[in-house]
């Protein structure tokens, strides 16, 4: 049964976005370090398709629920492409049914990309799709863990799909996960995805797996301490049947990012953008930041003061807080059984979107860089404080490490902005201080302070 169109509730918001999973969490591959293959086990028993009746229920809820000129409609997964064509051809039958005079709405969709043929290309380019893919480097380091259910290879299968898509002409970008093997290698992955996946629009997302105590028997791969100080290795057994679908503990797999290691890969990938890309090629988290620092809404959930207009509905019209909060307590309700707009206006998500802010630890307000962080995603903030308070990011480190990096040219380019110039005049100045850098580099003594500012000497910093 239909919810019906209800008036709209105070404070509801003009626009929010949605992900719609229509297969759920069913995938056609296994990658090692997916969260969403335990969340299976939410639906037991289900066939995890989304039916046609949801399927016009949640487009016209989506479109009624709107009131602003331009709605998106984005598809994820598990692997959206399972539900064939067809089922995308209707979703745009219902669109064009429900669509308001001059409404535009744009359609996207995050796919792994190994099943996208000619026909795909041919139907996303007649719809004009963002297609975002997902990538995590070059071979080995993609290979790494993106592999299929038969634990093979997937490189060239997604290769092989970005080029159909590019000789059709279908706008695309990519995103790609930070873990242990690739996350060492800031320049050699930033210079594929812009090089060989001619990708202008790049997206890096931190795989943090965490582990409860109570589950370290469950996992496949060894575990150690988010915090420093203590390691831990548990025995291999079946990691897609791990009881994990919520998120709780202090262990992290090893195959999770580390705190410093997504610092310095940022840095490196920004080091070459700032020198030779900015105004070419798109890095969310650079424009993110360069938002942040123009005092201009950053355009992402994660670093923005407060957040809950990202929901997820599952295949079944389950409606979810947030696509990372896809668990039982931060389950809002279903569309066929209650309005949607209700829902995502509703005490319990307003307040999910508040608490990003409120439950800020004391260490982060007075943080030199809240203004930028934010605090991240509070599903990452499990580490406890210096002093001892709960609630600090596990990436925090990372995140001062990046932030302090930026802050010079990002004040440079929010300077610029605010002259109305082109940010990419900042790769002017980058050249210029490389070219002083280099001219004290080449007088400095053996024992003078390095002129890169590290206050090591020169002999022990870039004289080695
Ligand atoms: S919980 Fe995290 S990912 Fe979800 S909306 Fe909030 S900041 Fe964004
Ligand atoms: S950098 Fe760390 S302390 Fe500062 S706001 Fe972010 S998480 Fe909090």
């Amino acid at each position: 049964m239909a919810a019906s169109t209800p008036t709209l509730p105070a404070g509801a918001p003009p626009a929010f976005h949605l992900l719609a999973k229509p297969t759920g969490a069913t995938c056609n591959l296994d990658c090692a370090y997916c969260f969403f293959l335990s969340k299976e086990m939410l639906y037991p028993g289900s066939r995890f398709r989304m039916a046609d009746e949801l399927l016009e229920e949640y487009i016209r809820q989506l479109i009624e629920g709107h009131r602003v000129p331009e709605v998106a409609v984005a598809w994820q997964g598990g692997e959206p492409t399972l539900m064939g064509i067809d089922f995308f051809e209707r979703s745009i039958a219902y669109v064009e049914k429900y669509r308001k005079p001059g409404m535009q709405v744009m359609y996207s969709i995050q796919t792994n990309g190994t099943l996208i043929d000619d026909a795909w290309a041919a139907f996303f380019k007649r719809h004009d799709f963002l297609v975002g893919i997902s990538i995590d480097g070059p071979q080995a380091m993609h290979d790494a863990y993106r592999v299929d259910k038969g634990g093979q290879p997937t490189f060239d299968k997604v290769m092989r799909g970005l080029r159909v898509l590019q000789a059709h002409g279908v706008e695309y970008n990519t995103l790609t996960t930070l873990h242990h093997a690739n996350a060492d290698h800031p320049v050699e992955v930033y210079r594929f995805l812009r090089d060989e996946c001619a990708s202008n629009f790049i997206q890096f997302i931190p795989i943090i797996e965490r582990v409860p105590e109570t589950a370290i028997d469950l996992v496949d791969t060894p575990v150690v301490a988010a915090e420093p100080g203590q390691v831990s290795t548990a025995p291999w057994s079946s990691w897609r049947d791990r009881p994990l679908y919520k998120q709780e503990g202090a262990l992290v797999t090893d195959r999770s990012l580390r705190p410093e290691q997504y610092g310095d890969f940022l840095n490196g990938v920004f080091d070459e953008w700032v020198r030779r890309d900015v105004g070419r090629v798109y890095v969310q988290m650079f424009d993110v930041a360069l938002a942040n620092w123009a005092g201009e809404p950053p355009g992402l959930c994660v670093h923005s003061k407060t957040c809950g207009l990202a929901l997820a509905i599952e295949h079944n019209g389950d409606l979810y807080a947030c696509d990372h909060f896809v668990e039982p307590d931060y389950r809002l309700g279903n569309i066929l059984e209650s309005p949607m707009i209700e829902l995502v206006a509703s005490p319990q998500q307003v307040k999910f979107g508040q608490d990003k802010f409120d439950t800020l630890p004391n260490f982060c307000r007075a943080c030199d860089v809240r203004f930028a962080c934010h605090g991240g995603c509070p599903k990452d903030r499990f580490l406890t404080t210096p002093d001892g308070e709960p609630g600090l990011n596990y990436l925090c480190a990372g995140f001062k490490r990046f932030f302090h990096h930026i802050d010079e040219p990002m004040r440079i380019m929010a300077g610029l902005l605010r002259q109305q110039r082109a940010p990419a005049e900042i790769m002017r100045w980058a050249h210029e201080r490389d070219r002083r850098q280099a001219a004290a580099f080449a007088a400095a003594g053996r024992n003078d302070p390095c002129p890169c500012g590290s206050g090591k000497k020169f002999k022990h910093c870039h004289g080695r």
